[in-house]
């Protein structure tokens, strides 16, 4: 059992004891925020919060003070991610796989030793609570936090659209009444399997797109709305349930985009190809009542960040196209606007090439001009 004597040494400008094992571990929950496992990795072993950081090393910043898990998550540098391991009892790689704040692209730079730092300022990823029956079944009745890609988050297992919303009666909101929407995040987590960066680049840009759509009331699928009262008092909030709401498009639409896109970087997108998938696209968007002509326009500006590219030269005229890659063998091709690699420490809009967020109601317009359509943003 760890005990305070640990951190006698471990103040400023004093050398810090060897670290050593704490006599309980905790259960990993995928995905948790660095802040919430520390904060349940202390509880179990009854050391007070500051504490346990002090154990890990310094703050990175003069008089900074570990935070709450709620607002915000401490990171680490690679010293004081060693002293985590031995006190968690854990190899590093097991850490970095289950906590995504701690891989090797967001650990702080090296400075003297062990060190950490709460910044205010952390991109790359959003606070979203863990679904509590989850949190249940790893043992923990603490508010556990995930650092997420998004500000949302479905449990499948449970049935839940998770968020962080912090106000009175904004627990997870139960998708019994929707499973499409669980459906839809099954149908996801399979392309991204399968596509790998690819898979979540099509994602994120997908979500853009029908962010953007859900930005102008006028492209708003009627099935949104009826969802949003299938979910009773828990739709109220419109900007809340929005994504939940547009989900199940946003995952079909991500799929018509990997196809494109797988399609193009093998160099096979012809001219005839581009047109019949746009015409399937724009029958897939009429299935949803939502105007063809204007959300087309946003796809092909999401079309223009995707280039058709000129296929590799051939090395003599009977060439055979190259063979197609065996599944899950090889990344996709980087591709203008798509993250190559590393993609996982970004959040769903840096990994976008499109602009649109979630919520930029009032600031953009969709107009239709002499030779298609305007879409503007007003500041
Ligand atoms: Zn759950």
């Amino acid at each position: 059992m760890a005990t305070s004597s640990q951190t006698g040494g471990s103040r400023r400008g004093r050398a810090l004891r060897p670290a050593r094992r704490l006599a309980l571990s905790v259960r990993f929950i995928g995905g948790e925020s660095n802040g919430s496992f520390a904060r349940r990795l202390a509880d179990a072993n009854g050391i007070p919060d500051e504490e346990f950081w002090l154990m890990l090393g310094t703050c990175a910043r003069k008089n900074g003070v570990p935070s709450d898990p709620r607002y915000s998550d401490g990171y680490l540098n690679a010293p004081a991610l060693e002293r985590l391991a031995v006190m968690a009892g854990r190899s590093i790689a097991e850490l970095q796989h289950a906590l995504p704040n701690l891989r090797p692209r967001r650990l702080l730079a090296a400075g003297d030793g062990p060190a950490w730092d709460w910044p205010w300022d952390a991109s790359g990823s959003y606070l979203v609570r863990v679904c509590e029956l989850c949190a249940r079944v790893k043992g923990t009745t603490l508010d556990a936090y995930l650092a997420s890609e998004a500000t949302w988050q479905v449990c499948a297992r449970h049935g839940r659209w998770l968020d962080n919303r912090r106000e009175p009666g904004t627990g997870a909101i139960a998708l019994a009444a929707l499973p499409e929407v669980i459906e839809a995040h099954r149908q996801r987590l399979l392309m991204e399997r399968r596509l790998g960066a690819g898979g979540r680049a099509a994602f994120a840009d997908a979500y853009a797109l029908l962010s953007c759509w859900w930005n102008l009331p006028s492209l708003r699928s009627p099935a949104w709305h009826t969802r949003r009262l299938a979910l009773g008092p828990a739709g109220h909030d419109h900007l809340r349930v929005a994504p939940l709401l547009f989900y199940p498009e946003a995952v079909r639409l991500a799929q018509a985009l990997a196809a494109r896109e797988r399609r193009r970087l093998r160099h096979t997108l012809a001219d005839e190809h581009d047109g019949a998938w746009l015409a399937r696209t724009a029958d897939l968007i009429d299935t949803w009542d939502i105007p063809a002509d204007p959300a087309l326009h946003t796809l092909a500006i999401w079309a223009s960040h995707h280039p058709r590219t000129s296929p590799p030269r051939k090395r003599a005229p009977a060439t055979p196209p190259p063979p197609r890659p065996a599944p899950g063998r090889h990344r996709p091709l980087p591709a203008p606007g798509t993250p190559t690699g590393h993609d996982l420490d970004t959040t769903l809009g840096e990994r976008s090439c499109l602009p649109w967020q979630l919520g930029e109601l009032h600031t953009t317009s969709l107009t239709p001009a002499t030779n298609g359509w305007t879409l503007t943003s007003r500041a």
